[in-house]
């Protein structure tokens, strides 16, 4: 290995032989107040740490450093190559944000690459809270990769939940909380009505409701044709029926004649085997398909069961597809851009003969994600 030894003015030499290096500063040739560089060192260390002998740990740190300044190299942002030519001091903020970048590439931070970090700070003298301070912006991004990967084979064990919110603590991001909460609680609540787990009845009771007649859902609809919505109400799914409740265009469908459900973003489409389609765009088209299902499954009724294919097609995303995907699309939805509540998209759909390579899928937000659903 070649070593580069800068002496306090500036000049630099090298040298292949550690022994060499050890003889000089012995003999005073060298000044130990050098500083030296090689390869895998992610910046200058004082010449004299490079002779004497390392404790053990020592030697582990350097290693973990070694790891990280691989994974800088790795990432093709050069760093080491910087900091061998000396180029201008770059600042604690880009090394450490930079380095956790590197880290979070393959989308997990394993704990011995928290070690290196907290050990890369150490040696420079950084202070800790800052540089989480720092990595911030990247930690976001981070938690939302993990997030979107969590919950893409929409089940989300509570080792994922726990990994989530630890990194939400370690890099203090208490305003996520929100969004990880909403999402995972959604996501456990599909994934119990695709069980067969109804959840409990609410405890509203408008006018028309019948005694006994459990309600499980109420969400404000608008009922729409050919895509336009025609008018605004109230969206009510109980144990036996359908109601639309509206001044303009009042419905009611029977659960028994029910033939097709499908929900998708922001979209529920229910066909009636007497009155035709219906389409209702809402907040949760999918949260309110997946009930109507649950109770014609509990009823013993069969139905249309497009999205449970959509399910199928999800879980079979390998995670090295859904990192490359997350990498090409920078984290972001394609369609507009946003940052939050992401998921991965199959641009053809499986039923239709798409695949589940990178080429086919996408990341889109769940906004974009439901008006999407309008369109297909
Ligand atoms: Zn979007």
């Amino acid at each position: 290995m070649e070593y580069i030894i800068q002496n306090p003015d500036g000049q630099r030499f090298s040298s292949e032989s550690l022994d060499d290096i050890a003889a000089a500063l012995r003999g005073g040739t060298l000044s130990s107040d050098c500083i030296a560089w090689h390869e895998g060192l992610l910046d200058w260390t004082p010449v004299l740490d490079l002779v004497k002998p390392e404790a053990p740990q020592q030697h582990a740190a350097r290693e973990a450093a070694g790891k990280a300044a691989s994974l800088l190299v790795k990432a093709g942002n050069g760093f080491a190559g910087l900091a061998a030519k000396g180029y201008k001091k770059m600042t604690l903020q880009n090394r450490f944000s930079k380095a956790l970048a590197a880290m979070l590439e393959d989308g997990r931070l394993d704990d011995s690459e928290l070690d290196v970090l907290r050990q890369m700070v150490k040696e420079a003298g950084g202070n800790w809270s800052e540089v989480i301070t720092e990595c911030q912006p990247i930690a976001v991004r981070f938690i939302r990769h993990m997030l979107a990967d969590a919950t893409a084979d929409e089940e989300v064990t509570p080792g994922e939940e726990a990994a989530i919110y630890k990194h939400i603590r370690l890099f203090e991001l208490d305003g996520m909380n929100g969004e990880v909460n909403l999402t995972i609680s959604r996501v456990r609540a599909l994934h119990a009505l695709r069980e067969n787990r109804l959840p409990a009845p609410l405890t509203l009771s408008p006018p028309w409701i019948k005694s006994g007649e459990a309600i499980h859902a109420h969400q404000n609809a608008e009922f729409c044709k050919e895509g336009v919505a025609v008018s605004a109400g109230d969206l009510w799914i109980t144990a036996t029926r359908i109601e639309y409740v509206s001044a303009k265009s009042p419905c009611s469908v029977d659960l028994k004649n029910i033939r097709e459900v499908s929900g998708r973003g922001g979209s529920l489409k229910i066909t009636d085997a007497r009155k035709g389609v219906r389409n209702f765009r809402l907040a949760d088209g999918e949260m309110g398909a997946a009930l109507i299902l649950c109770l014609l499954r509990s009823a013993h009724r069969t139905a249309t069961v497009e999205m449970e294919d959509t399910r199928q097609d999800r879980r079979r995303i390998t995670k090295e597809v859904r990192n490359a995907v997350w990498i090409r699309d920078g984290g972001r939805c394609m369609e507009c851009a946003a940052l939050d509540y992401l998921e991965f998209d199959h641009l053809i759909p499986v039923a239709k003969g798409g695949s589940n390579t990178v080429n086919n899928i996408q990341l889109l937000c769940r906004r974009c994600n439901g008006s999407k659903g309008d369109r297909i």
